[in-house]
C-alpha cells in the first residue's frame, strides 16, 4: 500500500519499525499535495521545505534514540484560522492577506511537542462562516469525490484534503457544523470536542461562545490520537475546561453492548434527503446488530436552533470582527485617495475652529475605516457583521439576542433531559450529501437551513461526530452523526471505531 493510503496510525507502526522515515512520509503526502491541489484547491499554503525539515529533525531525534511524542513524523494539515508564528494566517479574508503571527496558538505548540510535521494551511470560508468553503476570499476548495461539487464548509479544505490522502491527518473548527458537515461530504471522520476541550488560544474567533478545534482524520482511531495531542487545559484560554485528558485510544475497543442509543424523530421528518434518511437508518441497524439498543428522544427546541444559531453567531462575529479596521488590525485600503481628500480639506481645517477641524479629521479617520472594512471582507461576512450589530442594538437587544440566549438554555436543557436516558444521540449530520458548486451561493438562507442537525451541539457545548456511512447512487460519501454528553468523547470514538470495525465505508479511496 502507498504511503499516501495508509492511516496515521499504519504510519506510525512503520515509523517506529523504520520501514520509512518521516522524511519518506512527508515527501509522499507533499508529492500527492502536489499532483493533485491544481485540481482540489484545499492548501492554501504548502509547507514544503519547513516540512521536510521538520520531518528531518524527526528522523535525525529517533535515530539518536530520543523519545519522541506520539504524532512523530506524521504531517498535519491545519485549517487557515489558526496562528502559526511567522508564516501567514488568512483566516480566507482578504483582511488578514498579509497577517504572519507573532506566536504560535497552543495547538500548534501541542502538535509540536508531540512530534507532528505541519504540512500545510487549509482552505475556508472567510472566517469559518459558511457551509461550502465558497465563501474564501483566495479560491474555491472542490470535493474529491467530485470536483464539480462544494467539500462542504467552513472546514472544506481540511476534509478535501483528507479525503484525497494530501495529509492523514488535519484540524478544523467547527462553530455550527464546520467540522462535521465537511467530513460528511468528504467520506471521512470529523470530530467536533466539548466545548473548552481543545484550546481557542490563537484560533481567529468566529463566535467565541461556540468555537472549538478539532480533528479529520479517516478512522476513529487516528482521530483519537490527534484529539489527544491538541486537548487540554490552557491557562491562555480563559473557556478551556481544567478537566483531565483521558486516553482516547484506550477505550476504542470496548463492545458496544448495553449503549443506549438516542434517535430524534424530527430529523428524520421533511427536507432529510430520501438516500442520507437511508443510509442513516441503515448505520443505527448496524449500531443494533453490535448490541445497541435504540431509544426515541425528544429534543423539542431543536426547531428553533437554527434561528437562535444565526442570532447568537452573527452577534459575537460582529464583535469579534468589530477590531479589523486597517487601523488596529487588518488590511489598510488604499490610502491615496483618502490623503487627496485631505488635502483638499486641509485648508478647510486650517480656517475652521479647532472644534470643527477635530470633526473633520474624525470623518477622515471614519471613511478610512469603512473603506478598510468595505474591501476588506467578502459579502457574507459583511451580512453576519449587519446581522449581528442589528440584533445587538438598542431597542432589539432583548427582542433577537435575550430570546435567542433563551432557546440556547431550552436547546441545552432539552440535552441534558434526552442524555438521563441514552448514551449517545444518533442522526444525520446534514439534510443531503454534497452539492454543486455556485448552486447554493445565492441562496444564503438555503445554505443556513443545511445547519439544521449540526447547531445543536455547538449551542450545548456538546461533542460530535460524523463518520461516513454509505454513498448516494451518484457516488457521494454520506455521514452519520454521533453527539453526546459533555467530554464524552471517550464513548463517541468507541462508538465510531466499533462501528467502523464492522463496515468499510470509511476504507473507500477516491480516484483522483
Ligand atoms: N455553516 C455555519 C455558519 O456558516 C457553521 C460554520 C462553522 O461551523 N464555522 O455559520
Amino acid at each position: 500500500m502507498s504511503l499516501t493510503e495508509q492511516t496515521a496510525a499504519e504510519l506510525s507502526t512503520g515509523l517506529q519499525a523504520g520501514q520509512f522515515s518521516a522524511v519518506d512520509v512527508t515527501r509522499a503526502f507533499l508529492d500527492r499535495i502536489e499532483q493533485t491541489d491544481q485540481s482540489l484547491r484545499a492548501f492554501l499554503a504548502v509547507r514544503s521545505d519547513r516540512a521536510l525539515q521538520d520531518a528531518a529533525e524527526i528522523d535525525k531525534r529517533r535515530a539518536a534514540g530520543a523519545s519522541l511524542g506520539p504524532l512523530a513524523g506524521l504531517p498535519v494539515a491545519v485549517k487557515d484560522v489558526v496562528c502559526v508564528r511567522g508564516e501567514r494566517t488568512t483566516a480566507g479574508s482578504r483582511m488578514l492577506e498579509s497577517y504572519h503571527p507573532p506566536y504560535d496558538a497552543t495547538i500548534i505548540d501541542r502538535l509540536r511537542d508531540a512530534g507532528a510535521v505541519l504540512i500545510g494551511k487549509t482552505n475556508m470560508d472567510e472566517y469559518a462562516m459558511g457551509s461550502s468553503t465558497e465563501n474564501s476570499a483566495y479560491q474555491v476548495t472542490a470535493n474529491p469525490w467530485d470536483v464539480e461539487r462544494t467539500p462542504g464548509g467552513s472546514s472544506g479544505g481540511s476534509a478535501a484534503a483528507v479525503a484525497a490522502g494530501q495529509t492523514p491527518l488535519a484540524v478544523g473548527s467547527d462553530t455550527g457544523g464546520s467540522i462535521r458537515q465537511p467530513a460528511a461530504f468528504c467520506g471521512v471522520v470529523g470530530v467536533k470536542p466539548t466545548y473548552g476541550r481543545v484550546s481557542r488560544y490563537g484560533l481567529i474567533a468566529y463566535a467565541s461562545s461556540l468555537d472549538q478545534l478539532g480533528p479529520f482524520a479517516r478512522t476513529a482511531a487516528d482521530a483519537a490520537l490527534l484529539l489527544q495531542a491538541i486537548s487540554g487545559h490552557d491557562p491562555r484560554d480563559s473557556t478551556s475546561a481544567d478537566e483531565p485528558t483521558p486516553v482516547f485510544t484506550e477505550g476504542l475497543a470496548k463492545p458496544l453492548k448495553g449503549l443506549r442509543l438516542g434517535v430524534v424523530g424530527e430529523h428524520f421528518g421533511d427536507g432529510l434527503d430520501a438516500e442520507v434518511a437511508a443510509a442513516v437508518r441503515k448505520a443505527i441497524a448496524v449500531y443494533e446488530a453490535l448490541g445497541a439498543t435504540c431509544v426515541d428522544v425528544q429534543l423539542p427546541h431543536s426547531r428553533y436552533a437554527i434561528a437562535a444559531y444565526y442570532i447568537i453567531a452573527p452577534c459575537e462575529a460582529s464583535s469579534n470582527l468589530a477590531r479589523y479596521d486597517g487601523v488596529h488590525y487588518g488590511r489598510r485600503t488604499d490610502e491615496t485617495e483618502l490623503r487627496k481628500e485631505w488635502r483638499r480639506e486641509r485648508e478647510e481645517l486650517r480656517k475652521a475652529s479647532d472644534r470643527e477641524g477635530l470633526k473633520k479629521q474624525d470623518s477622515l479617520l471614519v471613511a478610512m475605516y469603512r473603506k478598510s472594512r468595505s474591501a476588506g471582507f467578502g459579502s457574507e461576512v459583511k451580512r453576519r457583521i449587519m446581522l449581528g450589530a442589528y440584533a445587538l442594538s438598542a431597542g432589539y437587544h432583548d427582542k433577537y439576542y435575550v430570546k435567542a440566549l433563551q432557546i440556547r438554555r431550552l436547546i441545552r436543557e432539552d440535552y441534558n433531559r434526552a442524555f438521563g436516558d441514552v448514551d449517545l444521540i444518533i442522526g444525520p449530520v446534514a439534510p443531503h450529501a454534497a452539492y454543486r458548486l455556485g448552486e447554493m451561493v445565492d441562496d444564503p438562507l438555503a445554505m443556513y437551513l443545511g445547519d439544521l442537525y449540526t447547531v445543536g451541539a455547538n449551542l450545548a457545548g456538546l461533542p460530535g461526530v460524523s463518520t461516513p456511512c454509505g454513498f448516494t447512487a451518484s457516488g457521494l460519501p454520506i455521514g452519520v452523526q454521533l453527539q453526546g454528553s459533555p467530554f464524552s468523547e471517550p464513548a463517541l470514538l468507541n462508538a465510531v471505531h466499533q462501528y467502523q470495525q464492522v463496515t468499510d465505508w470509511h476504507e473507500r479511496r477516491v480516484q483522483i
